[in-house]
């Protein structure tokens, strides 16, 4: 049985804190310090399992409770959200090390699907046929698909869940939430300020754990879809076994995320985003920038130099230095991985023209921080290019011409975003009809769609049919359900007034 304290993290099952039965505990760290900030406890397959039967209890009451009324209950926990917005924050910047400034866009954005998730009334309204033969009607409904999960990465900690969980709850399912067990404490507060809006216990759950947690959710009898946002091999994994097991999956994986700039684009505006995409959040997004495709000579020459000062001048800090621009990787296993990427671009023969590897943090000597780092004269065969480096590192593969970039970008394994600066409208039109790449940017560095819209990469940065919220999130959370309906005549001939006299 794992102990509840001030320092050790629970499971939120049925609307309790529960601590589990597995024994065993993992270390949340303060990326900033390298300190271990508290525990959290590694569910095991019982955990899980209780997880699920609460989730599954609560379905048929909320999924027969009216849209409306399940809007409201968004509507109580949007408005305790941001009450409690600056503990969210603190506690987000403290396990993951992004700044607050980061922290807060974070639960922001996720908060803006909240406030789509409000208007389900109106999203669940069905299509009606009239005399499709005759005294023939037909209409169409959606309902709930029943448990539903979700399993997150650590880059974003609220975003990300925030993805997955209102939508589901406001179509009606309930849900079991197994977030990064590197990040948990977002999490675990959102679900208690569910309960506190008047979410009925066991309509949304939590469950902190590894590899066993997940195996026993992919399999679990009465799971009916899984939502999963991380990595491209585990992703390709859960998307395998949860179609094996018959449920309904999608699954948003990892990214090469391509910028190009061409000869005409105004190269201060360039340079601006490229260090916000490329090194915001410590290039710990899927969305970050990671390579920059120059077309010409002369624009990678002078792109070069421009880069060069503002990479140099990163302020890198842990959260609690407001100036920080930059914080530190999620963990030293980690950081090592990152560097050994560095170490690997020199070996390939990249030329590596910043090296953030050495930086220097004052009061975080055992924290995770690696400075910007930039490679010039990257090719597609090095393995810098091609696989996914989710850090501070940023390659710059020069082209000969606009047809090179778009090949470079249409011949990249991974399709989650990519975009283009330049002046010219032909230009910018050809790229976004032309690149098979999911999210599309014009003189935008990180394109993510915003709630209503949805959200969701091509080629292997998504496994699945539905991309993640606006309609697509309200689809996949439900089921279509078409009806067709013939009435013979009935009473309607009948007559039943009172005959007199006979
Ligand atoms: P990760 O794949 O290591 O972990 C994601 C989730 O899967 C976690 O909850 C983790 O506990 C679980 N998990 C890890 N290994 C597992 C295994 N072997 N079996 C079963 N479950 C396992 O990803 P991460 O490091 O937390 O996050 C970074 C990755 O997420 C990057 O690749 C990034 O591109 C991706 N990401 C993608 C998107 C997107 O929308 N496409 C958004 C955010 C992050």
């Amino acid at each position: 049985m794992n102990k509840i304290t001030e320092r050790t993290l629970y499971h939120y099952i049925n609307g309790e804190k529960v601590g589990g039965t597995s024994g065993r505990l993992g270390d949340i760290f303060n990326p900033a310090t390298g300190e271990i900030c508290a525990k959290v406890p590694l569910a095991n397959k019982a955990d899980v399992q209780q997880a699920v039967q609460a989730a599954a209890a609560a379905l048929p009451t909320w999924a027969s409770t009216p849209p409306l009324q399940r809007a409201r209950i968004l509507m109580n926990f949007r408005a305790l959200v941001l009450q409690h917005q600056d503990e969210i924050i603190t506690v987000m910047s403290q396990e993951h090390g992004k700044t607050l400034p980061d922290s807060l866009g974070d639960l922001t954005r996720g908060l803006e699907v909240v406030e789509f998730a409000m208007g389900i009334p109106q999203l669940l309204k069905g299509d009606f046929s009239e005399n499709v033969a005759n005294a023939v009607d037909s209409y169409a409904i959606r309902q709930p698909v029943g448990v539903c999960v979700g399993i997150t990465p650590f880059n974003f900690p609220a975003m990300v869940p925030l993805w997955m969980f209102p939508i589901a709850l406001a179509c009606g399912n309930t849900f079991v939430l197994k977030p990064s067990e590197k990040v948990p404490s977002t999490s675990l507060l959102l679900a208690e300020l569910l309960t506190k809006a008047g979410l009925p216990k066991g309509v949304f759950n939590v469950v902190n754990g590894e590899k066993e947690a997940v195996d026993t959710l992919l399999t679990a009898p009465d799971v009916a879809a899984i939502s999963f946002v991380g990595s491209t091999l585990v992703g390709e994994y859960i998307y395998k076994v949860g179609c094996e097991q018959g449920k309904r999956v999608q699954a948003l994986c990892g990214a090469k995320n391509h910028l190009v700039v061409m000869p005409d684009a105004d190269m201060n505006q360039v340079v601006d985003a490229i260090i916000g995409a490329a090194y915001g959040s410590a290039g710990e997004r899927c969305m970050a920038i990671s390579v920059v495709v120059p077309v010409g000579e002369e624009t990678a020459q002078r792109l070069r130099e421009c880069l060069i000062p503002r990479i140099r001048a990163l302020k890198i800090g842990g959260y609690t230095d407001e100036k920080a621009e930059m914080g530190p990787l999620i963990t030293m296993q980690h950081l090592q991985k990152v560097k050994s990427y560095v170490a690997l671009g020199v070996d390939e023969g990249a030329e590596l023209v910043i090296d953030g590897r050495d930086v220097q943090v004052v009061g975080g000597e055992k924290g995770f921080f690696l400075g910007g780092c930039l490679f010039d004269h990257v090719t597609a065969n090095m393995r810098i290019y091609k696989e996914e480096i989710f850090g501070p590192v940023l390659a710059l593969v020069r082209v000969e011409s606009y047809g090179e970039a778009v090949q470079l970008v249409n011949a990249h394994e991974y399709g989650n975003g990519a975009a283009i600066f330049t002046r010219d409208g032909d230009c910018a039109r050809n790229f976004t009809h032309t690149v098979n790449i999911g999210m599309v940017g014009v003189n935008v560095p990180i394109p993510v769609p915003v709630a209503y819209n949805s959200f969701g990469g091509w080629k292997r940065s998504l496994f699945g049919d539905h991309a993640i919220h606006g309609t697509e999130g309200v689809h996949f959370y439900t089921r279509l359900k078409t009806i067709t309906t013939r009435w013979t005549t009935g009473i309607r001939g009948a007559q039943f007034h009172f005959k007199g006299g006979s």
